[in-house]
């Protein structure tokens, strides 16, 4: 390849989203109202439609979506929260945030995502440790929904929250739902990598429930009630920029054209590299987003395909090289059962390819061929 491979090419995104961008930008910045402009309303409205749950409220990032989701839910001291540890650290960062305790499941190595089979080891580790289980938080990584059904029935039985962290997942399908109207409460980032992003920070949060909806309104702004000046909680700043707003709008508009270009990339990944190396699969009845497209490789010959990668010029990613519960920060939190056998494992197997929809066919030919050769000639 003489041109330079990107990993993640949102420049070419921004070509195809063309002159419309640039007067949404400008708009927004003549019109003046930089703090929770029109387009902020607008574009929670567009997003409660395209999820089809009753409320969409934005805020600053994807981990405070998830933290304000835990403040609505008064989690405190004394709590535990279960959460996957072959995640993004914000996951578990937002339970300690608040006191509670994070409590690890493992997950299925064919989904990345929590294993359902683990959730009544966590329930049981949380107890041992004299807590009080009071939620579940699924992620749907890399783009794939979690398993939503038993987590549902065992949260249920339980009486447990669920928070669906759909940072990577938004878009994605269960069995007929879409991300943002699955669980409790759900939520999403617009880090400029995910597969809807904005040009900065941003994030949102969705629920059915309008009580919930209403006090998280007034805890993104400082715990606000109806006269601005008379507080009545205690709250955080987190709006999403009307800037941000203005661009996700542009970009909603495209979303569903995209996500259909990152499954054909998909497929083609599939068709021609499923007979040489472990591809990712999509559970029956769901639509991944494809934030990312993980292989499962031996975990001795990683660095030997990643070396032999980069030397043809083809970029790649390990999400995630560790799981929370063996990070300094997290190491002291419980896990469920004797350990995470499969998180702690497939931390060494998995290696990301460039996954976008913008990715040309011709690229992907050259990108297909290299991993090819180089899982051929590592042996
Ligand atoms: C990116 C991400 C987040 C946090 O989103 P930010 O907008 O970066 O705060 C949370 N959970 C998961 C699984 C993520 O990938």
């Amino acid at each position: 390849m003489n041109q330079k491979i990107d990993f993640i090419d949102l420049k070419a995104q921004r070509r195809h989203l063309g002159e419309k961008l640039d007067a949404a930008i400008m708009a927004a910045v003549n019109e003046g109202n930089y703090i929770m402009g029109p387009q902020v309303k607008a574009f929670e409205q567009q997003l409660s439609a395209f999820s089809d749950v009753k409320n969409a409220i934005s805020c600053a990032n994807g981990t405070d979506a998830i933290g304000l989701c835990l403040m609505a839910k008064k989690v405190r001291p004394g709590d535990a929260v279960i959460v996957p540890s072959f995640t993004f650290a914000s996951t578990a960062e937002v339970v300690a945030w608040l006191g509670a305790t994070p409590v690890f499941v493992d997950i299925d190595q064919a989904s990345f995502n929590m294993d359902p089979k683990g959730l009544e080891l966590a329930l049981a580790a949380a107890k041992k440790h004299g807590l009080r289980t009071v939620g579940v938080i699924s992620v749907d990584l890399f783009g794939q929904p979690a398993d939503y059904d038993p987590i549902e029935s065992f949260c249920d039985a339980n009486g447990l929250w669920l928070i669906a962290d759909s940072a990577q997942g938004y878009g994605s399908i269960y069995k007929g739902r879409k991300s943002g109207a699955i669980g409790t409460m759900a939520t999403t980032s617009f880090f400029p990598a995910k597969p809807l992003g904005c040009y900065g920070d941003g994030g949102a949060l969705f629920t059915a429930d309008d009580e919930v909806a209403d006090v998280i309104r007034s805890l993104r702004v400082h715990g606000k009630g109806s006269d601005k000046y008379d507080n009545v909680r205690i709250g955080v700043n987190s709006r999403l920029d009307t800037l941000q707003a203005a661009i996700l709008i542009e970009k909603l508009a495209i979303y569903e054209e995209e996500i259909a270009a990152r499954q054909i990339v998909a497929d083609r990944y599939e068709a021609a590299l499923s007979d040489v190396t472990s591809t990712p699969q999509v559970m029956a009845d769901c639509r991944s987003v494809w934030a990312q497209y993980t292989l499962r490789v031996d975990a001795d010959k990683r660095q030997a395909i990643i070396d032999g990668l980069k030397a043809k010029g083809v970029p790649t990613a390990v999400y995630y090289p560790r799981p929370l519960h063996q990070q300094t920060a997290y190491s002291k939190y419980p896990a469920a059962g004797n350990g995470l056998p499969v998180s702690e494992r497939v931390c060494n197997e998995v290696l990301s390819l460039p996954m976008h929809p913008y990715l040309e066919e011709a690229t992907q030919d050259f990108i297909c061929e290299a991993v090819r050769d180089t899982i051929a000639s590592v042996g």
